[in-house]
């Protein structure tokens, strides 16, 4: 879970729209909070993997 320290909201990776990369090669990204609309600085691969077990857990 991503959560925004602006404003606390909560959420999975793809409901904080991408801006952009950090840096070129970083694993980590800078994406806005659909709350407040600041910036939150995510770990894509973390993300990418909590995202996935989530989802196993579904079904
Ligand atoms: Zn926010």
């Amino acid at each position: 879970m991503i959560k925004c320290e602006s404003c606390g909201y909560e959420g999975v990776k793809s409901e904080f729209r991408y801006l952009y990369n950090t840096t070129l090669d970083a694993e980590t990204a800078y994406r806005e909070c659909p709350k407040c609309y600041g910036w939150v600085v995510v770990n894509e691969l973390e993300e990418e993997k909590a995202e996935k077990s989530l989802q196993k857990e579904k079904g």
